[in-house]
């Protein structure tokens, strides 16, 4: 018997059980494939780093003695799709079974499911034991429902996994969660940790990507790649978060600047989602720095409930509304994308802080994301497919189940609301209290219509007024629809009229 064993970009972890045995009759397969660049246009960074990191395992597997097929992108017998590449490895090999571990995205999950319908020989699918629940785990939980809220899916994985409890059922400290102290500017100090990741050069891999044709956007930085390629750099990168950043993850988890980067993030989510790490073991070392007493209790928390609550969660959500998921859009929104998403050249202090700093480095933290880049593209009613593109292509740690959700449900509020009680939208007020971006900005953060006003502010006032019938009922926005009435019709009136200026002109904002 000789059993073909796949294993995709994103599956790269030496602990899965597939690797406790070295077994002749097992040959595993690794494909860099045009399928997989080219369902959207990525990040130079994202694809250099998947391919280096094939490569690195693929090579580790070899050093330990397993039986490694490994077609690289420029290999002439490469036919650059998972299934025509595994039809003719079938054949050339007189494999008798194949398997895989359970893909992330939807797609590739209908892909195998279907290529393994069609097969001669036995299939099957594995788990990939990575993730703390089930892929229908929040389905089962929120089983009729209308909105899923998050914060009752992480309690029910504090006490299912026994993280942060006191023993009796109750969180450690009578206290779930620590939110509300987690949101404090950053004014310089502390100073903002050194960044923790590698370096590498991979000029040689860069020059054969780009022979290959694959079509790529932002700064590729080959020469000094910061990226993890394995799980022992990745365990160093978790090391350093934890020892330098993770005790003020909480104060300043919000917080944006800039003259910082990654401020107090620990820039693993790469690592976390091609699987180099185990969600569990970055858990268990936050919660032992609380237990040593190396950090408090609201960054522990903070940090804990990213990863097992909104990690897990946003992936419920996924498998439980795909493949419709992908098509929601609440508002009707269709402008397209202004130029600039892809140069980062806005007059928007912020947002060309955000963008320069994703099409640089293919990251951004999660507020940049959220309440700047999203914050604008709500607001101004961009195109919510077009945007989560951008967002699959751009970041390093962009696969479909983890982005899609971010991006429709809790940016864009796509999804009418299943999965964000409210719009993440905020005017420039927010983004002055949370960063030093308004100082030095071209426009004025207090004005609302005048021509050097702040585009948040009227965009922000219009969305509410423009979107009243749709949001009106929902009660936590009481206070903006009792301050809109408020303003009275020609103030209103002259909102309006900025904001249509806006979005007219948006490609000059
Ligand atoms: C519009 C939008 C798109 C996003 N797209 C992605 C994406 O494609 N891939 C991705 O991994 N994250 C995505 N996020 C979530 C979050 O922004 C990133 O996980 C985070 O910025 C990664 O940086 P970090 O590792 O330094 O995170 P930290 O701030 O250090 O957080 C620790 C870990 O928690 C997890 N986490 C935190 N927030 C979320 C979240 N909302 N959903 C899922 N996991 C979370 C990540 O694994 C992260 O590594 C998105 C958020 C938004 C608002
Ligand atoms: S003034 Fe407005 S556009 Fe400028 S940085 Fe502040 S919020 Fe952004």
């Amino acid at each position: 018997m000789t059993e073909i064993r796949l294993i995709l970009g994103d599956q790269l972890s030496p602990c899965h059980s597939w690797f406790d045995h070295v077994d002749p009759n097992t040959i595993y397969v690794l494909m860099e494939v045009r399928q997989e660049t080219d369902y959207v246009r990525h990040h130079a960074q994202k694809i250099i780093a998947i391919f280096a990191a094939m490569r690195d395992f693929a090579r580790r597997l070899r050093d330990i003695g397993h039986r490694v097929e490994y077609l690289a992108i420029d290999d002439p017998a490469n036919l650059q799709s998972l299934t025509a590449n595994l039809d003719k490895l079938i054949a050339q090999q007189g494999a008798t079974h194949l398997s895989w571990q359970a893909p992330d995205e939807w797609r590739l999950d209908q892909q195998l499911a279907d290529y393994a319908a069609g097969l001669m020989i036995p299939a099957r699918m594995v788990d990939s034991e990575h993730f703390l629940s089930a892929r229908d785990e929040a389905a089962t939980q929120f089983a009729g429902r209308k909105q899923w809220l998050m914060e009752s899916f992480y309690r029910r994985m504090r006490q299912r996994h026994d993280l942060l409890m006191d023993g009796s059922g109750r969180p450690v400290s009578g206290q779930w969660n620590f939110d509300a102290d987690n949101r404090k500017p950053w004014a310089g100090a502390p100073p903002e940790p050194s960044d923790p990741r590698p370096h590498h050069d991979h000029s040689e891999l860069w020059q054969t990507i780009m022979a290959s044709g694959v079509d790529s956007f932002g700064t590729p930085h080959h020469r000094d790649f910061r990226w993890p390629l394995n799980r022992d750099e990745a365990l160093v990168m978790l090391d350093g978060f934890v020892r330098h950043a993770l005790p003020r993850f909480g104060d300043f988890q919000d917080a944006m600047h800039s003259k910082a980067t990654h401020l107090f993030h620990s820039l693993l989510s790469f690592a976390l989602n091609v699987k180099m790490l185990r969600p569990r073991e970055v858990i268990d070392a936050a919660v032992a720095a609380f237990q040593t007493g190396h950090a408090p209790l609201a960054a522990v928390e903070g940090f804990v409930r990213q990863i097992l609550g909104w990690r897990e969660y946003i992936r419920g959500v996924y498998w439980a509304r795909m493949p419709h998921y992908a098509e929601v859009n609440h508002f009707g929104h269709t402008t397209p994308l202004p130029g600039w998403f892809w140069t980062g050249k806005t007059k928007l202090r912020c947002v060309a802080h955000a963008l320069g700093q994703s099409l640089d480095g293919a990251h951004a933290h999660h507020i940049q994301r959220l309440m700047v880049i999203g914050n604008f593209a709500l607001l101004v009613g961009l195109d919510p497919q077009e945007l989560h593109r951008w967002y699959l292509g751009v970041y390093i740690d962009a696969f479909e189940w983890v982005e899609l959700p971010n991006t429709l449900g809790m940016s864009q509020y796509a999804d009418g609301g299943a999965l964000a009680t409210k719009p993440y939208v905020s005017s420039a007020a927010y983004i002055d209290r949370m960063s030093n971006y308004c100082r030095g900005c071209h426009y004025d953060r207090k004005a609302r219509i005048s021509d050097d006003a702040c585009p948040f502010n009227a965009l922000y006032w219009d969305f509410f007024d423009r979107n009243q019938p749709m949001l009106v009922a929902n009660h936590r926005l009481g206070m903006t629809f009792r301050q809109l009435e408020k303003m009275g019709e020609e103030t209103r009136r002259a909102i309006k009229q900025r904001a249509a200026y806006i979005r007219d002109h948006l490609n000059d904002v």
